[in-house]
This record gives structure tokens, C-alpha cells and sequence, in this order.
């Protein structure tokens, strides 16, 4: 029985709708494979939104994206909106959308690909076969907590304050989104915190802890999160999937990023409860080189090949995309970002046609 989806492109800004556009065709070239029938419709987000609408998330946008199976989006932002007031920055939108959506959910994969193992800033034999996903809580911590604000003293000096605040059922939401990750992977899970001076991490520990009778197929670990940041740089391969709160995890997200050395090449997923997931390059808009035909749309296929996996359940599809982006690295190809001696610069639109070339051999 073919498996029907409807997907709302989020193109965006910059580079958004050249790479848009490959990730587009692949998806069409696999449909038939695997039984899926994608019914796409687009939609405005970022600069592209305030220019047409005014507003940097219409509302129209909202609506679509909360009545499809899941969204893709590419980058936003670009010079032209660099100096509008915060409501009306790009930014403002792709924020809303997440609350639109209540995503709390960020999943980011790092995976130093064989052939890419020189664009790491680290030594070949520390980052050869890493493998690994931060699953960061995106909606609560010490970015939401109340209370939060600068405030006069009663001896006049002025205090800043932040609150790092977790209910139990946002970790145990988190956590499970996690258990779920890891079950897909290699069924290995550390948990990140700050138990040791924190009483919101110790919360955090004893309810992932006590969340893990619910997975004993997992394999759960904890660590401290000064002790991760330098585990990750020091021996990465021993990691799987991590789970941690949103500020460790926006510190370790991109840690653990940079041990892949090219930001071209970076997919991600943010996910809800129920509803549809957004699947994003972890890049931006990539303002100079847009329209250039430069752009490496490789992070934006990958993330379709996480849509595929976490938000539709189409394993087999994500398999086959991934090992498609394998291939044509193996033959030689890679766009400027991430080119070196001895193999051929493709410019975005020919990366996505030797994409779909190696697709089409994998189906015979
Ligand atoms: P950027 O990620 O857009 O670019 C950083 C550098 O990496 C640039 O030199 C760019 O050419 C290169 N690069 C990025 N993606 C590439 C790709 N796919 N292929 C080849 N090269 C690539 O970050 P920036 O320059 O700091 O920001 C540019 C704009 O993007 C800003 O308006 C920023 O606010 C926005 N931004 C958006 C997102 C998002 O949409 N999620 C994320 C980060 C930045």
C-alpha cells in the first residue's frame, strides 16, 4: 500500500531554495521505491515572508505547517533584514515556528564521514568513526525559567538573573524522545547534567534514571557536562546518542558539530509530541554565495533522510538517501566547501544530479 505525506517546504532565504530544490527531486526520485506518495506544498518563512507579507511567520505558514505530516525547512536570513527591529528579523520567524509547533525536541546528528575525515580540525584516528546524536530539550531550562531579568538591589547595583527550571514530565518527555533515538541507533545513551552541584540536574538524573526501566534494551550512562565537553573532543567515538538539557545542549551540539570540520554537511530534526517535526541544515542562508549555484545541498538532503527516519518512520528510504550521499562523495564529487586535491568541484544543482544518479543504480 503506498504511504500518503504531505510536506510543507519552508525554502526561506539565501541558499534555501537552490537546495530546496535538489532535496525536492530526491525525494520524488525515491516515492516509487518505497511506496510513498509526497504531496509537497511551499510556503513563505524569513525575509522571503516579510517581503511578500510582511510578517517573518504569516500565518498562513502556521497553519500549513501544522496541517502536514512534516516540514522541511531551509535557511533564513540575509543582509537585507540584518537592521529591522527584532519582531520583524527572520529570526522571529523560524523562533515562532518552533513555539508555533511546541518542538522541544532538537536532534542533531554528528557523523564524520570517511570521506570527509581531513576537514576535521582533530586527529584522524580521534574522530575516524564517529557516530553520534546530541538530543537537546529545546524548550525549557534556563532559557524559559522564570524568574529572569536584570533587577535593582536594594543597594542600587543591578542583579541578572536566570532560572534553570525543570518540571518532571518535561524531562521524562525529553528523555523518551531519546530512549526512542537511541533504539534507532546503536542503543547506547548518556545523559548530561550537573548533579553534582545542580538540584534541577539531580531531578533530571533520577528521572532519566527512573525512565530507563521503560527501555532495558538501552544501555544508559551519565556523565557531568564539564567531563562530556572534554570526552567529546578527547574520545568522541564512545559516545552514541547524548541527552541533555537546552543549555549544555546548545553548547555540546555544536562541540560535538565541529568535530565534522564542514557546516555543509550538517542535518537536523526538531520534534514535538504529536505533531509534524521540522528537518533543517544546521547552516544558515549562506547570503554569499546565494544564486551562485555553490551551495552544498548535501545537510538538506541529509535532514530529508532524517524526516524520513524520525518523523515518518521510513527507515529504509532514510537508508537509501544517506548511502546515496556516500556514494557520490566516494565517487569524487563535493561542492567548493568541501573540496580538496584530487576531487571535482560539482556546483549545487550537478551535486543533486549525481545524486539522483547514484540513487537511481541503488534501485536496480
Ligand atoms: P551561514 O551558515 O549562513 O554561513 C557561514 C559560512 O558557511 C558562509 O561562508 C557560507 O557561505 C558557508 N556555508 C553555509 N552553508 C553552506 C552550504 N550549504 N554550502 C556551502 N557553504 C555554506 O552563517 P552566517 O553567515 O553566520 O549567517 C548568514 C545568515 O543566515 C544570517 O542572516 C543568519 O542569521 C542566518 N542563519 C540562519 C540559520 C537558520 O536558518 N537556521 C542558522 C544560522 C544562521
Amino acid at each position: 500500500m503506498t504511504q500518503e505525506y504531505r510536506i510543507t517546504l519552508l525554502p526561506g532565504d539565501g541558499i534555501g531554495p537552490e537546495i530546496m530544490a535538489v532535496t525536492v527531486e530526491i525525494l520524488k526520485t525515491i516515492e516509487a521505491q518505497h511506496h510513498i506518495n509526497f504531496t509537497f506544498q511551499e510556503a513563505l518563512i524569513g525575509g522571503a515572508a516579510l517581503d511578500a507579507a510582511g510578517h517573518p511567520l504569516p500565518d498562513e505558514t502556521l497553519e500549513k505547517c501544522r496541517n502536514s505530516d512534516a516540514v522541511l525547512l531551509a535557511a533564513i536570513g540575509g543582509y537585507k533584514w540584518d537592521t529591522l527591529p527584532r519582531n520583524l528579523r527572520p529570526e522571529t520567524g523560524l523562533l515562532g515556528l518552533r513555539s508555533g509547533l511546541e518542538l522541544f525536541a532538537n536532534l542533531r546528528p554528528a557523523t564524520i564521514l570517511p570521506q570527509l575525515i581531513d576537514a576535521s580540525s582533530l586527529k584522524r584516528e580521534v574522530v575516524e568513526g564517529v557516530d553520534l546524536m546530541v538530543v537537546r530539550e529545546l524548550t525549557g531550562g534556563i532559557y524559559f525559567g522564570q524568574p529572569r531579568g536584570v533587577f535593582a538591589t536594594e543597594s542600587g547595583e543591578q542583579r541578572g538573573v536566570n532560572t534553570m527550571a525543570y518540571r518532571e514530565s518535561e524531562i521524562d518527555r525529553i528523555g523518551r524522545v531519546a530512549f526512542e533515538a537511541a533504539r534507532k541507533r546503536n542503543r547506547k545513551l548518556c545523559s548530561v547534567d550537573k548533579a553534582n552541584v545542580l538540584e534541577v540536574s539531580q531531578l533530571w538524573r533520577d528521572r532519566i534514571t527512573a525512565l530507563s526501566a521503560e527501555y532495558p534494551d538501552v544501555e544508559l550512562t551519565h556523565l557531568y557536562v564539564d567531563n562530556a565537553a572534554m570526552q567529546l573532543v578527547r574520545a568522541p567515538k564512545q559516545f552514541d546518542t547524548i541527552v541533555t538539557g537546552n543549555l549544555f545542549g546548545d553548547i555540546l551540539s555544536d562541540i560535538a558539530a565541529m568535530l565534522t570540520g564542514s557546516i555543509g554537511m550538517l542535518p537536523s530534526a526538531s520534534l514535538g509530541a504529536s505533531g509534524p517535526g521540522v528537518f533543517e541544515p544546521v547552516h544558515g542562508s549562506a547570503p554569499d554565495i546565494a544564486g551562485q549555484d555553490k551551495a552544498n545541498p548535501l545537510a538538506m538532503v541529509l535532514s530529508a533522510a532524517m524526516m524520513l527516519r524520525y518523523g515518518l518512520n521510513q527507515a529504509e528510504a532514510a537508508d537509501r538517501i544517506e548511502a546515496a550521499v556516500l556514494q557520490v562523495l566516494e565517487n569524487g564529487c563535493r561542492t567548493t566547501d568541501i573540496q580538496s586535491p584530487g576531487t571535482t568541484v560539482l556546483g549545487c544543482q550537478a551535486m543533486g544530479e549525481a545524486l539522483m544518479k547514484a540513487l537511481s543504480v541503488s534501485a536496480k
